[in-house]
């Protein structure tokens, strides 16, 4: 039994200017790909341990995945693709393939309007026709026709923050296995919900997501069910397919069933759509910044976190909008018992300026703005610079730490996000040694949560912006809610 593996993510937010392009991806080739380091944990990786588990011969393609930007290069996506498609038919030469099990995101965006993920499944299925084709999926996803058309089974992740994608490659595999096993051919029944919603709003640890997933995993144990997945959609992409889908694979055989269980889902989905809150105290820039000092100063908690949400490049978003930093350097940063920590701006010219200046010297500066220039301006700054550290991560970010004031600010010179505590120790920084933190991201990640003394979200301006309401969108289908929060809908299951 021979199975096509491989897999291309990316989570691409139109609003961002910056292209993603060649050098932001990691791409491994050939046999490699089955165990990279750089994907471990990951979907593609439970895919490949789950089908070599079950004595399946793994046939590896390309991987390629990028933390989330904005829309990938249409050049490099062509070539990305051709690779993988040329792979598989050079497989084809030496043998039939059985079937075929790919780790996507399911909501990449690229140059010329083109929905990746439908795209390429699209152009595989054609050189792999008639056999299972599964694939695992980000929580994040945006389904569109054409990747119902061709994929048979999908899983989803059923964590956010995510920490189930090597869990949900074990059962994309597993659902695939499924079908050769038995001979029977898969099914997967689909009913979107006109709904957008912000990831801040939609931790599984939260009511109403734990109930929702809740029973998404109860589908999953009575027997006929082989996957069932929540997808969400991706609203910092404006895209007519926005929406959230309700997907649950079983077998052909069960199709009515099938349909009816996520037809039911979906609509106790939609009965919840009122309860999505954010988890964290939320508030505008200068609401989050006056109850951050409030909490420092008045109560002495500390550290007190603050998500700069609306710039949060793990959401896609640029990474140098200035919104509140403005509000930052109005408050009176001497009042803090220690420097204020802010992590950090993507900014390669101030990156440079500071290597160039050295450890320890003082040089004037832009802060932001080079590419959110909506939400973002170029601030100038007279900053001393901390540390500097060379080519860190998979990306090699050359990174600096800066002193402004009674604040420390964290700059790198890739577009990577702030979210792993490792990007502060290679500076030199424990956040936990800080009254107040400032942080790139939406939901803190675990590592910041564990910390964190009180953990504030600043709905800031910029690219992940999360008051949906206020995002200029052009190409969502309406009605949808919360644009359209008057609305009435009921499934019909296609
Ligand atoms: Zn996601």
């Amino acid at each position: 039994m021979r199975i096509l593996t491989g897999g291309f993510s990316h989570e691409s937010n139109s609003f961002n200017p910056i292209i993603t392009g060649e050098e932001d991806f990691t791409v491994v080739r050939g046999s490699g790909a089955c165990d990279a380091e750089v994907f471990a944990g990951y979907s593609s990786s439970g895919i490949a341990e789950t089908l070599a588990g079950a004595g399946a011969e793994v046939v590896p393609t390309v991987l390629a995945r990028a933390i989330p930007g904005g829309i990938v290069s249409g050049a490099f996506y062509a070539a990305i693709k051709e690779e993988l498609l040329e792979a598989a038919r050079g497989a084809l030469k030496k043998g039939p393939i059985d079937g075929a099990c790919l780790a996507l995101h399911g909501s990449m965006k690229v140059e010329g309007n083109i929905c990746a993920e439908g795209d390429l499944c699209t152009a595989l299925r054609k050189i792999l026709p008639g056999v299972p084709f599964t694939a695992a999926l980000d929580m994040h996803a945006t389904i569109t026709p054409a990747l119902l058309e061709t994929v048979d089974g999908f899983a989803g992740y059923k964590t956010a923050p995510h920490t189930d994608c090597f869990e949900t490659g074990v059962l994309a595999a597993k659902t695939l296995l499924a079908s050769l096993s038995s001979g029977k051919k898969l099914y997967t029944a689909s009913q979107s919900v006109p709904m957008m919603l912000a990831g801040e709003k939609s931790e599984t640890s939260s009511e109403p997501m734990a109930s929702l997933i809740g029973a998404a995993r109860d589908l999953e144990k009575r027997g006929d069910v082989l996957a069932a997945s929540l997808l969400l959609g991706f609203p910092w992409a404006d895209s007519e397919h926005n929406a959230v889908t309700v997907l649950v694979t079983g077998f052909e055989e069960n199709r009515n069933a099938l349909k009816e269980a996520a037809g039911d889902l979906a609509e106790t989905f939609w009965k919840k759509r009122g309860e999505f809150t954010f988890s964290a105290e939320q508030y505008d820039s200068r609401g989050a910044m006056e109850a951050a000092f409030d909490a420092v100063l008045e109560r002495g908690e500390r550290p007190v976190f603050v998500s700069d949400s609306g710039d949060n490049p793990t959401a896609g978003a640029a990474g140098d909008a200035t919104e509140l930093l403005e509000t930052v350097l109005s408050m009176n940063l001497a009042e803090l018992p220690t420097p204020l920590l802010y992590s950090g701006f993507y900014d390669a010219p101030a990156v440079s300026s500071c290597i160039e200046a050295g450890e320890g010297a003082e040089c004037g500066i832009t802060l932001g703005g080079n590419w959110d220039r909506v939400s973002g301006r170029k601030i100038p700054l007279r900053v001393r610079v901390e540390k500097i550290a060379r080519s860190y991560g998979p990306c090699r970010a050359d990174l600096v730490l800066l002193r402004h004031s009674n604040m420390l600010v964290s700059v790198t010179s890739r577009h990577i996000g702030f979210g792993d505590e490792g990007l502060l120790s290679a500076l030199g920084v424990n956040p936990a040694d800080y009254c107040l933190v400032l942080v790139k991201l939406g939901y803190l990640e675990p590592c910041f949560k564990k910390i964190a003394a009180r953990a504030i979200m600043a709905a800031s301006r910029g690219c992940s912006c999360e008051i949906l309401e206020t995002i200029p969108y052009r190409k969502v289908r309406r009605p949808i809610y919360p644009l359209d929060p008057g609305m009435d809908w009921r499934p019909a299951v296609q």
